[in-house]
């Protein structure tokens, strides 16, 4: 765990978010600051800074993550609307949290990707 990582903070339940998923691997809660109705982040309990950071060996921790986007999508009934599942990777991508995390977005029309 990275000292200062709120992910990894939220992980250990040190600081509260309001959770939708919890296995051995893997945790999913809400956004804070929600771009849509359904906007949830699915995150490795282990600290793993960018989808750079990701050793090959554990490429698996990446699939389960799009099952649990999948099946939170499912339940929160967006799955025939529609939903995208998105890592930003580094500053240019918009990522601000350093510890890998997927966004399940979902809930209203989304725009073409730019
Ligand atoms: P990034 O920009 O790194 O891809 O996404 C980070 C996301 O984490 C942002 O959408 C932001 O709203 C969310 N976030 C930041 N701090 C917290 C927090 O303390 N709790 C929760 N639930 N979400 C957070
Ligand atoms: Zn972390």
């Amino acid at each position: 765990m990275a000292e200062e990582c709120i992910f990894c903070k939220i992980a250990k339940g040190e600081i509260p978010a309001e959770k939708v998923m919890d296995t051995g691997e893997l945790m999913a809660f809400k956004d804070i600051n929600p771009v849509a109705p359904t906007h949830i982040l699915i995150i490795p309990k282990e600290h793993i800074s960018t989808l750079n950071d990701l050793p090959p060996e554990k490429s698996a921790l990446v699939g389960a993550m799009m099952i649990a986007a999948r099946d939170i999508a499912k339940k929160a009934g967006i799955a025939e609307s529609g939903y995208r599942a998105i890592i930003n990777c580094n500053r240019g991508a918009g990522q601000e949290i350093f510890h890998l995390h997927m966004h399940l977005i979902g809930g209203r029309p989304l725009s073409a990707m730019g």
